[in-house]
């Protein structure tokens, strides 16, 4: 009776399944069945092992449990070798978010834990807890059991499924706990219980339906409470006849039950045409609710979630009794098995062990699959361990699965377009990974490729189509990797050189700091050792006179002062020291006699400090006058010091220009500190625009003492030779702007364009320009020509010049303070280091030309020996120049001070603004490289999406061409996929503008 209601069901089904796509079954009210694009009607093979009952497996001697049974990080072990476990214990917590625990699936030891080969197609070895058996006990460990659990929380069920380790057992072990989570990021209508089973031979869901068909029922109702579905869906083929009749029981008696609440949703059994493969996710979602999940989309995008049966009654087991996932429903079928039969299975049980319970054949097992024919994978072995995600052995005959024909050329026939069910172009992909162009599989969606094996099955060709997919999926995966990881240690190198270039501006500013306080220290202690001369009567007056040729600086007085606080603190002290002595009546008379004597010496410390102290203040108040007229008479500074001090406007002008151009840089990029660029700039202006009027001044005083340098002349201080290089130098600058004025003015008369009247006026100013220079340089050889008594040339000049710059002694003490002051900073070395170069290279010029003379008999001989004696002398004095500069660099500033202040300061960085500056230069190398980097990103994006462009531009005007050819039969279908290539050329053609506007913005 029931056999003949099972016939006339699976008759009425199938009839309906063929019948249209389209269709309704028992009866009016029963849900509406859609069709998918696609699929095939391979031999189904599920009678063999769907006969025998499901059993539970004996349990084994020995168990290997991976830690990586899930998708996500792999579990972390919380055993140790030689621990004891019960079954259901905790062994290997989960890491992060995505992770699922492990638990022991038998009673007794844990032998190893080490890498061992897994279940996987790769054929790698990971980390597994192996636990050998403790004799014939399977004892349990302590669970709770919530048979109320419609009490608790959503979250503290949610907590539940994760404790237990539930994982999803029909696809790649995603955790259940964290799609129950879904509703927190979707809204979900539908529920589906994944029942189709659609691949040949495998039946453990059917036999789990068969068996357990009431878990299942308040497994759906557990999950539909977390996740509030208006509907829940039991997608199932019509070919498993028992399992429909066996929900549909359970669902009336669940409904039969008063005791319990009434369902909050819809569920119903939909029984679906068999085909190939009408179990994937997407093409059950199509066929229950004609929603198409979008490509490289999850179903929860199209308000869908989808378990598998072996994962609800896991969830069902997790929350009614506290049981963790350690076993689970496994097919052990196939031709060379003489007892197929389904066995439920503690996880981590050997598969050889497995397979001996469904006797395998004599002759042997040609091939071990895991997993179905489709979509399986071949085992090299057996000696292997089944996982949370193991459904199916296959031990096939050679006659069952044969080896694989010989793969034949790609005819273009078309049939694998027509078998996929994703609506992919399979040969299309097939070309691309074959010539490993991945970028083009992408755009032709490779991703949406569930694998299901339907194009190979129909190639004519044999194409192994689905291996190229996986090759490339890997590749594409590898690449990926990849660049995650340099992206990741490229941001790694611009962290460490930002933080590099931040050290060391640290750094410079500690360095500028110490020196800045061994200056102070220095000066106190010159000050000090001079003030201590002052306790003498007879040398007060020397401090005097020494005061009135150095007064001395407020930095002196202030060490004065410290010094002083110093020695009223320690005079504090040793009387706080006496009088706790002389209280605590313990210290002996001696001890009491050092402590006064301190005390006195701490007195006579104080008084000496104040006296020097005194001393100081007044020395400076009296040495005001003489220094304001010691500064008098400085003012005439010397040519030098002009130069240095043109030198120091010129690098403080460079210094400007450069924070200008590092602030404009940052304002650009949008990137740096710009606010600290900002005051760089203000500061480097300043220091400009005190470069400036240092000058100006310096140059007034010289102009007013020309005079005196007349008189001086007599005594044989004759005018410096580097004024009049500097001098010649301007009027050859001046002729040179003069020539390139009128040569622009030349060229826009000629052709007629620009500006000719402000052309004229530049040619103008410039001629004045050069009058000017003219001027000054005739006026400084006069002047060094009566200072010399006889114009003696540019020789003797240069000689004098160089004479001047080198002498320290004879040239009196002002010449004497300045040479010293002309060691200039390190910006003037370089300059003085460049001025030597240019020197060298104007010698060997005229060495050369005298040469080419002497050997032609051309040219002036005479002429040439003076333009070469001149060379010489220039760079013996660029020499001198620059060793002075370099030998007293170190103490230049001191010196200045000694000097009457008399030394051009030199434009130096505002505290931290070295280290800015080295920062900003690592800054801009390495934003450099960024840049570079983002151009060539961007290209490459922008070549990646012209041709997504292209490639969705012809699918549209493919299905547009194919609808209008339609029938009324595919009209609907084919208008959905013009809407689709619609929708997905739209989104091309956005992220193209998008990343057109990058380039542009570039
Ligand atoms: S089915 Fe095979 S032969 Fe035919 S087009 Fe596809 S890959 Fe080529
Ligand atoms: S394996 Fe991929 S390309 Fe081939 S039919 Fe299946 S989904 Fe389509």
């Amino acid at each position: 009776m029931v056999l003949s209601l099972l016939k006339s069901m699976v008759t009425s089904s199938r009839s309906a399944a063929t019948a249209e796509a389209e269709h309704t079954q028992k009866g009016q009210g029963a849900p509406r069945v859609f069709d998918f694009h696609g699929g095939i009607h391979p031999p189904e093979h599920k009678a063999l092992s769907n006969r025998a009952p499901l059993v539970a497996a004996p349990l084994p001697r020995e168990v290997v449990l991976p830690l990586s049974q899930h998708i996500g990080a792999p579990a972390q072990p919380l055993v140790e070798i030689g621990q004891r476990v019960k079954t259901g214990e905790l062994i290997a917590r989960a890491q992060g978010m995505i992770s699922a625990p492990v638990h022991a699936s038998i009673t007794g030891v844990v032998t190893a834990i080490e890498p061992r080969q897994i279940p996987h197609v790769s054929g790698l070895e990971d980390l597994c807890i192996v636990i050998e058996r403790e004799g014939e006990i399977d004892e349990w460990a302590r669970l709770e059991a919530w048979r109320d659990w419609r009490q608790q929380e959503a979250q503290d069920l949610i907590q539940r499924l994760q404790d237990a380790g539930v994982v999803g057992q029909g696809g790649a072990g995603f955790p259940s706990a964290v799609k129950a989570r879904v509703r927190e990021r979707h809204a979900i209508d539908t529920l589906i219980l994944n029942a189709a089973e659609c691949e040949p031979y495998i039946t453990a869901d059917d036999l789990t339906m068969r068996t357990h068909p009431e878990a299942l029922i308040e497994g759906l109702e557990i999950l539909a409470s977390l996740i509030g579905p208006e509907c829940i869906l039991i997608g199932i083929e019509d070919n498993k006849p028992e399992a429909v009749i066996a929900l549909e029981q359970a669902i009336r008696a669940r409904r039969a039950d008063k005791r319990l609440p009434p369902l909050d949703s819809r569920l119903e059994v939909v029984v679906v045409p068999t085909k190939y493969p009408s179990g994937g996710e997407k093409q059950l979602i199509k066929l229950l609710t004609d929603r198409e999940v979008p490509s490289r989309g999850l179903p929860a995008d199209v308000g869908v979630v989808v378990h598998n049966p072996g994962t609800v009654r896991a969830v069902q087991r997790a929350v009614c009794f506290g049981e963790p996932m350690i076993s689970r429903v496994v097919t052990l079928t196939g031709e060379a098995l003489q007892h197929p039969h389904n066995v439920e299975a503690r996880l981590g049980t050997s598969i050889a062990d497995l397979l001996r319970l469904a006797a395998p054949a004599p002759t042997g097992i040609a091939r071990l699959v895991m997993g179905g024919p489709m979509m399986g994978f071949t085992l090299e072995s057996d000696a292997l361990p089944i996982i949370k995600t193991t459904n199916c052995l296959l031990a096939s005959s050679p006659e069952s699965l044969p080896t694989p024909a010989v793969e034949q050329p790609c005819i273009r026939c078309g049939m694998c377009e027509q078998a996929c069910p994703a609506e992919l172009l399979p040969q299309q992909l097939y070309w691309f990974s074959k010539a490993r162009e991945f970028d083009k599989a992408e755009l032709y969606n490779l991703a949406d490729c569930i694998e299901c094996g339907a194009c190979s099955y129909v190639c004519p060709s044999q194409i192994p189509l689905v291996q190229y997919y996986r090759f490339a999926k890997g590749e594409i995966r590898s690449a990926q990797h990849e660049a995650r990881k340099s992206e990741r240690a490229r941001h790694r190198f611009e962290f460490k050189q930002a933080r590099m270039a931040r050290e060391e501006a640290e750094k410079e500013a500690k360095r500028q700091q110490r020196a800045q306080a061994a200056q102070k220290s220095a000066a106190a202690r010159a000050d000090a050792s001079a003030v201590a001369d002052t306790t003498s009567a007879s040398a007060a007056t020397a401090t005097t006179t020494a005061a009135a040729a150095q007064p001395a600086p407020a930095t002196d007085i202030k060490a004065f002062k410290t010094a002083r606080a110093a020695a009223n603190i320690a005079l504090k002290k040793a009387e706080k020291a006496l009088k706790a002595a002389q209280d605590g009546g313990e210290s002996s008379e001696s001890d009491i006699a050092k402590l006064e004597a301190n005390v006195t010496a701490a007195k006579a410390k104080l008084a000496s400090a104040e006296s020097a102290l005194k001393a100081a203040s007044e020395a400076s108040e009296s040495a005001a006058p003489a220094a304001a007229g010691a500064s008098t008479a400085s003012t005439a500074a010397p040519a030098a010091d002009l130069k240095a001090l043109k030198t120091a406007r010129a690098a403080a002008n460079i210094a400007v220009k450069k924070a200008e151009k590092a602030l404009k840089t940052a304002q650009d990029s949008g990137e740096g500190d710009i606010p600290a660029l900002e005051t760089s700039v203000a500061e480097a202006k300043a220091r400009l625009a005190k470069a400036e009027g240092d000058l100006k001044a310096a140059s007034e005083a010289s102009e007013s003492a020309a005079p005196a340098a007349a008189s001086a002349s007599a005594t044989g201080a004759a005018a410096p030779a580097a004024d009049l290089k500097a001098l010649k130098t301007a009027r050859a600058a001046a002729n040179i702007a003069v020539k390139k004025a009128e040569k622009a003015l030349k060229t826009a008369q000629d052709s007629g364009e620009g500006d000719i009247s402000a052309l004229e006026t530049s040619v103008t100013e410039a001629k004045a320009r050069l009058a000017k220079a003219e001027g000054d340089l005739k006026a400084a050889t006069d002047a060094a020509g009566a200072a010399q008594g006889t114009d003696k040339g540019p020789v003797a000049s240069a000689a004098a010049g160089s004479a001047q710059t080198t002498d320290t002694g004879a040239a009196g003490s002002s010449a004497g303070a300045a040479a010293p002051a002309a060691a200039a900073p390190s910006a003037d070395i370089k300059a003085l280091k460049t001025a030597r170069a240019a020197a060298n290279i104007a010698v060997k010029k005229a060495e050369k030309a005298l040469a080419r003379a002497s050997e032609s008999g051309e040219g002036d001989i005479e002429d040439l020996q003076t333009l070469l004696a001149t060379a010489q002398e220039n760079l013996r004095a660029a020499e001198v120049r620059l060793n002075s500069a370099q030998a007293g660099s170190t103490d230049a500033t001191l010196a200045a001070k000694g000097a009457g202040e008399l030394i051009p300061e030199a434009p130096k960085p505002a505290a931290g603004s070295v280290g800015r500056g080295s920062m900003a230069s690592n800054v801009t190398l390495s934003q450099a490289e960024i840049e570079a980097s983002r151009a060539e990103n961007l290209a490459k994006r922008h070549k990646q999406v012209s041709i997504a462009v292209k490639a969705a531009e012809a699918a549209h005007r493919k299905a547009e061409a194919a609808l209008s050819e339609a029938d009324d039969e595919n009209r609907q279908r084919l208008a959905t996929k013009v809407d689709r290539t619609r929708r997905n050329l739209e989104h091309a053609r956005e992220s193209l503008a998008e990343v057109q506007a990058l380039v542009d913005a570039q």
